[in-house]
């Protein structure tokens, strides 16, 4: 199929995923694939290794590939990585940190939850005291990009004091990962889990873990369900070349290797963080120009998405402002905080800054500008 000739979205998404993909990726699922012969098995072989690649990493490292949305990618991890004597620590800064406490919850697995709410990054000391004062805790889990504010958290920092107690250090990457630089090794990642539909800009259907292989071994028996073990899962891979254990979702799988190759074929991950922070500059200085202001500071705010305050002149609501947009062409997204009425707009995806000064010009022309 020539991808060409497929018709255009009728708008564009401004969402932290699913976002707008490229004509390539959508065309590229326009086939069937047997998930146990060699031609698609080879290719989940490549994704498997470049994103291992994409993690800075080598024969240490290894990925999973997992069915579901980013939480069931979430879900194995933790649920498969912390032992029956085990205990997880969560430093939560918003609604994806506060899932992963539920998470615990849900598993029956020791939890500790610092809650630092959602405007402020997690702080070391609390950190520090907590591994200090309880010595049962064994695994940290941190959000690198908390996508309900946009807020880059210090995961290198945070890493670092997790090594130095001897922990196992857990990382949500999801919506930043392939859109920021970032190497494991140099987090103190043991296992770092994002999905398709973020970053690598390819469309939903599965996540994926990239781990130290060391840590891998460990976790022969320790799932706490059959579909979400991890171990499992990555030993059916690892074993039979590239099979997944249960049904595969190949054209989803299809799509993100073509959306590897562009990623590549853009510069890599360098290129793309570039392009996404002139995205998210454009955005603000033109919002900015038109009133609205940013919940965070600049010193906490990712080229992923921003949150805005909803403004308090007149006239302003967040839905016919939204709707007037999406007749423009461009789709925003509702706030997640619970301590400001915000809304957000993401600038992962394939958007660009033209895209970006297009739709200044399209609130400013919404009715909904000052
Ligand atoms: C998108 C996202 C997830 C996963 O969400 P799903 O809806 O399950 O795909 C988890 N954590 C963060 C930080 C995210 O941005």
């Amino acid at each position: 199929m020539d991808s060409r000739l497929l018709p255009d979205n009728p708008y564009l998404l401004l969402t932290p995923g699913p976002l707008s993909t490229s004509k390539g990726v959508k065309a590229a699922m326009f086939r069937d694939w047997c998930t146990w012969d060699d031609d698609y098995n080879t290719l989940v072989r490549g994704v498997r290794a470049e994103l291992v690649r994409l993690a800075g990493g080598g024969e240490e490292l290894t990925s999973v590939l997992m069915q579901g949305s980013g939480t069931f990618c979430v879900e194995s991890v933790i649920g498969t990585a912390v032992p029956r004597d085990g205990r997880l620590l969560v430093l939560a800064n918003g609604a994806y940190g506060l899932r992963m406490g539920i998470i615990a919850e849900r598993l029956c697995i020791p939890l500790t939850l610092l809650d630092f709410g959602e405007l402020s990054p997690p702080r070391l000391p609390e950190l520090a005291k907590a591994l200090d004062k309880d010595p049962a805790i064994s695994h940290v889990a941190v959000v690198h990009c908390e996508t309900t504010t946009g807020m880059l958290n210090p995961v290198a920092e945070i890493g670092r004091m997790v090594k130095r107690a001897g922990k196992i250090f857990i990382v949500d990457a999801m919506s930043s990962f392939g859109g920021i630089p970032m190497d494991m090794g140099g987090i103190g990642a043991d296992f770092l889990i994002s999905s398709a539909n973020k970053c690598i800009e390819g469309v939903p259907g599965f996540g994926f873990v990239v781990a130290r292989r060391e840590e891998m071994d460990r976790l022969v028996g320790r799932a706490r369900s059959l579909s979400l073990d991890l171990y499992d899962q990555w030993k059916v891979m690892e074993d039979a070349g590239g099979k997944w254990r249960f049904t595969s979702p190949t054209h989803v799988v299809r799509a993100f290797a073509r959306a590897l190759e562009e990623l590549a074929m853009e510069g890599g991950v360098a290129a793309r963080h570039a392009r996404y922070l002139q995205n998210h500059q454009a955005l603000v200085s033109g919002m900015n120009r038109l009133g609205f202001e940013c919940l965070l500071g600049p010193e906490h705010r990712s080229p992923i998405i921003t949150a805005f305050f909803c403004p308090k002149w007149p006239g302003f609501s967040f839905r016919g402002f939204y709707d007037a947009l999406k007749e423009k062409g461009f789709v925003l997204y509702p706030g997640k905080v619970s301590a400001a009425d915000t809304f957000r707009i993401g600038t992962i995806g394939q958007v660009y800054p033209e895209d970006m000064s297009r739709l200044v010009e399209a609130v400013s022309m919404s009715g909904f500008a000052e």
